[in-house]
């Protein structure tokens, strides 16, 4: 089995998950109880707020555990609007391009009579610091923009729009879930006020995350029932996922530029090898891109019936987020870059890790262009397309 959407989620390491064991057998306190064992959890809880404070460059005290990136993204944009509307400011700014736990909340605000402004993200899918900086009013409460966006893994200005932000008293969001562990972030240099992570997407568990929040900055609960995480998440600490996350960030943190390095060179050569199908295209920037993003548009094809049949030869991949998959709708990103509905309809996205290996990189490249044109062969908008009775829109 070829491994490849590990922008969807990743596989445990074997550290976070040696670490995480204790928790679930003999270290079973509850962080609440007064008594030695719950004290036990209460420091291994700690410990991890300090190690998830030391990567991100800020203090143990502004870190803030949840149930995974979603719920840190619907706390912050949550919070901030509530702070901004007790103060009459209501308009928000954000992107085309977010992840559905942002858009969606933006929705629900919208509804509740916020004003929302989203960026144009470009072909590239990059926006720039300038149309933060125009679309700012008065009446602004928050700014939200990704790291690095999930489908096309395309990494965005983010210390140009922090500082933007700063200057203008403006709450600066960042929903950076694709790029904890994979890029090197500095929360203080970068002039970031709250930050989303999700331990799944760094070989950390599944349904653990935290979000930072910059001392100064108020934060609301979503969830009430309890004086946990200084009472801004009540319920039960998921001591073990907590712990595992932390043990998987500071491995991630220690080899980042080596994982980088290596997982970089394999993206590059599998872009150079899929770049010779014809009237396929790379999505998204070249040179701001996440180290392990692959993402292409083949036309002519159902990017679908591409995963099932790479899914035969145990490739695993993608064609835009998990998210979108299940429904007919093609993907918002892909929209969002220009992209026209019958080419984003035929996508592809390969996410690699840090345990792909270049042998597998030499099957994709062997294996994924016969595919496309098999799918090609079948395909009625193909034969029209070399008939000429319709256009490329791939040139
Ligand atoms: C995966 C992901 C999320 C959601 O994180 P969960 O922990 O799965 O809730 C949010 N934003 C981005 C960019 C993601 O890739």
């Amino acid at each position: 089995m070829i491994y490849v959407d590990h922008a969807a989620t990743t596989k445990l390491s074997d550290t976070a998950l040696k670490a995480m064991m204790p928790f679930f057998t003999e270290h079973y306190g509850n962080p609440s109880s007064l008594y030695t064992m719950g004290q036990q959890a209460a420091e291994a809880l700690e410990g991890a707020r300090r190690t998830v404070a030391e990567c991100l460059h800020c203090r143990r005290d502004e870190i803030y555990f949840t149930s995974g990136g979603s719920e840190a993204d619907n706390q912050a944009i949550l919070s901030a609007a509530r702070w901004g509307k007790m103060r009459g400011k209501t308009h928000i700014i954000s992107t085309t391009f977010e992840h559905h736990a942002v858009l969606h909340t933006l929705q629900k605000l919208e509804k509740e009579g916020f004003t929302v402004t989203l960026l144009d993200v470009h072909e590239n899918g990059v926006v720039s610091p300038q149309q933060v900086a125009d679309a700012i009013t008065d009446e602004t409460c928050l700014v939200t923009v990704m790291y690095a966006n999930n489908e096309i893994g395309t990494i965005q200005p983010i210390a140009q729009i922090g500082e933007i932000c700063r200057a203008h008293k403006v709450t600066f969001h960042t929903d950076a879930v694709q790029a904890v562990g994979h890029l090197a972030i500095d929360v203080v240099a970068e002039n970031i006020d709250m930050l989303s992570l999700s331990g799944h997407k760094f070989q950390g568990p599944k349904g653990v995350g935290a979000l930072y929040v910059r001392k100064g900055v108020t934060l609301y609960p979503l969830i009430e029932g309890g004086a946990q995480e200084r009472r801004k998440r009540a319920g039960t600490e998921n001591v073990a996922g907590i712990v595992g996350l932390a043990a998987a960030l500071k491995e991630a943190c220690e080899h980042l530029e080596e994982n980088a390095a290596n997982i970089s060179a394999l993206r590059d050569k599998l872009i150079a090898g899929l770049e010779t199908i014809p009237h396929g295209a790379l999505n998204g920037d070249l040179t701001h891109r996440l180290p392990g993003n692959v993402s292409f548009c083949f036309e002519g094809i159902e990017g679908e019936s591409l995963l099932l049949l790479l899914d035969d030869k145990g490739i695993c991949a993608s064609s835009g987020s998990a998210c979108t998959s299940g429904s007919l709708d093609p993907s918002h990103v892909l929209l969002a870059i220009g992209r026209p509905h019958e080419v984003a309809h035929g996508s592809l996205r390969l996410s690699l890790g840090e345990e792909n290996t270049p042998e597998e990189i030499d099957v994709l490249i062997r294996e994924i262009p016969q595919v496309v044109e098999y799918l090609r062969n079948m395909s009625p908008v193909w034969r029209d397309l070399q008939k000429g009775e319709r256009s490329y829109v791939i040139q």
